[in-house]
């Protein structure tokens, strides 16, 4: 893509996200992407972004799987432009039929993701989807989740990265693209 097209595209998303402060609670910076949804356009060049980097990183990609709840937005429209399937990481006890789980430390307590068993097949190449990447935390968790079934993580896509709270370090391991930073 030319780059006057992708400076427009990147311009273009960030006029359709929102911050709201001490959302939920008292301090956190909540990134609304709801306005991207409301505008086709902006919604458009989202998938094209993550469509052109599927291509020009990941152009074995098998499977697309998306991080509850946001993931699920971008996801399932990413994964029909490249003509794979999408899988859905959940929270506990929200999928049917046999799953494989993970808990992972959050603050305070921990949490659990999961994927049911049939999601993906053992050394399926997959590409997960989020919104945002705060802490790391949720995306190092839903890569090891996929792992623990044998997959193989080709990449990390959010749309926004915090660079403060330096999730790409927890995530290291693994090769992360952010459409924005703040
Ligand atoms: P983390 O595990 O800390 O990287 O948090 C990322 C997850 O929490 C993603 O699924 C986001 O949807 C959500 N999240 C965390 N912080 C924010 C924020 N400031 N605005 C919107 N979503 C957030």
């Amino acid at each position: 893509m030319a780059d006057g097209a992708h400076h427009e595209k990147i311009e273009l998303i960030t006029r359709n996200i929102r911050t709201f402060p001490d959302f939920p609670v008292k301090g956190i910076n909540f990134k609304d992407v709801c306005p991207i949804l409301k505008e086709p356009s902006a919604l458009s060049a989202v998938v094209d972004l993550f469509e052109e980097q599927t291509k020009q990183s990941f152009p074995q990609v098998d499977i697309i799987a998306g991080i509850e709840a946001r993931g699920f937005l971008f996801g399932p429209l990413l994964a029909q432009r490249l003509g794979v399937g999408f899988v859905p990481v959940r929270k506990k006890g929200k999928l049917p039929g046999p799953t494989v789980s993970l808990s992972y430390a959050l603050e305070y307590g921990v949490d659990v993701l999961e994927i049911q068993e049939d999601a993906v097949t053992a050394g399926q190449k997959v590409v997960l989807i989020d919104d945002l990447l705060a802490t790391g935390g949720t995306m190092h968790a839903s890569c090891k989740l996929l792992e623990k079934h044998q997959a193989e993580v080709l990449g990390c896509f959010v749309v926004i990265k915090f660079k403060d709270l330096k999730g790409e370090e927890k995530l290291h391991d693994y090769r992360v693209f952010s459409l924005l930073q703040c």
